[in-house]
């Protein structure tokens, strides 16, 4: 069986055409199969469509959040509770088509464990695709595992990665990154990414701004590793100048000095924050407060808790 995550926050618009774009790529499949619907908060009627949905079908399942936890933690509690020998992650605005599933499964029937898309084309603006672009770059540098550029969460994981993913415990959750650092045999399909079919994106900058540094602080000490840099760079350069002055006789003129002063504390700041992020990170896995709490279900059963495993 296959399940189907879809994380959805405010998709009314989307949510007709979406139901109808997935029965009709599921012909194609001839597989069983479930969707489950995480409704992160929603306040428009997202909930009342899955109830009606739940009622046609018994296979449209979903759960509630009692709050907006945010994109990643969505996709983490449909992973939870998927009961498929895989499961697809794919979003509720059809930027990620249904129609392509049917290839990730054939790619799964060869016996991959991982297929990942890889989106050829951006059709977002011109901010968000550089910023995109130069995000998986520093990314790239920054961390050990290679976790794909231009891949977003869209992807068929087999039951193997899903069952370890499940059993990470970790509270700030980049899945994409988790995905890559599982490891097994994974595979990247190319696909023409569609634009949202209606609606806003509800990603704002913030939300975008959290997942990037999510995947940077998460996935790389290197930027710890910075003050230990600057400071070497710091002493090696003001060390020759010592001895240059030391030779030359000359006098340090005082503005000079204020710039060093200016530097040196921007340099500090820089270190600390850096240093702030981490402590904060740490902070919030040692609270080790539930990742989500759920507020209704629709076909699920929730006894087996998350944080309790
Ligand atoms: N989403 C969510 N919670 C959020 C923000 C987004 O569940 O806090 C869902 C949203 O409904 C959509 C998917 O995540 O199904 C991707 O969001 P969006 O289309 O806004 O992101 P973009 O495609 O712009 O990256
Ligand atoms: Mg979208």
């Amino acid at each position: 069986m296959i399940t189907l995550v879809i994380p959805c926050f405010n998709e009314q618009e989307n949510l007709p055409l979406l139901y109808e774009k997935i029965i009709k790529a599921a012909e194609e499949w001839k597989e069983p199969f479930e969707v489950i619907i995480i409704d992160d908060g929603s306040n428009d009627s997202t909930w009342e469509i899955l109830k009606q949905f739940h009622t046609k079908d018994v296979r449209w399942k979903a759960l509630r959040f009692s709050r907006n936890f945010g994109h990643q933690k969505a996709i983490s509690a449909g992973l939870f509770y998927a009961g498929g020998d895989c499961a697809v992650i794919l979003d509720a605005d059809l930027q990620d088509s249904p129609g392509e599933v049917r290839r990730f499964i054939e790619k799964w029937k060869e016996g991959y464990e991982v297929i990942y898309a890889i989106r050829l084309k951006r059709k977002e603006n011109f901010f968000k695709r550089v910023s995109y672009k130069i995000f998986y770059r520093i990314l790239g540098c920054l961390s050990d595992i290679k976790i794909p550029y231009d891949s977003g969460d869209f992807c068929l994981i087999d039951r193997k990665v899903i069952d370890v993913l499940n059993s990470i415990r970790e509270q700030d959750r980049f899945v994409r990154g988790l995905r890559a650092w599982i490891g097994f045999r994974q595979v990247g399909i190319k696909y023409e990414r569609n634009i949202r079919h209606a609606g806003k994106p509800k990603f704002t900058l913030r939300k975008l701004k959290n997942l990037a540094f999510s995947g940077i602080f998460s996935f790389s000490i290197v930027p710890l590793q910075i003050a230990t840099y600057l400071g070497l760079i710091i002493c090696a350069t003001t060390f020759l100048l010592a001895i240059f002055y030391f030779f030359k006789h000359f006098s340090v003129q005082p503005h000079y000095i204020l710039i060093i002063a200016f530097f040196l504390g921007g340099a500090q700041l820089l270190c600390l924050g850096v240093l702030g992020e981490y402590i904060g990170r740490i902070y919030n896995e040692v609270r080790n407060r539930p990742l989500w709490i759920i507020r209704d279900t629709l076909g699920i059963n929730i006894k087996k808790h998350f944080n309790s495993l």
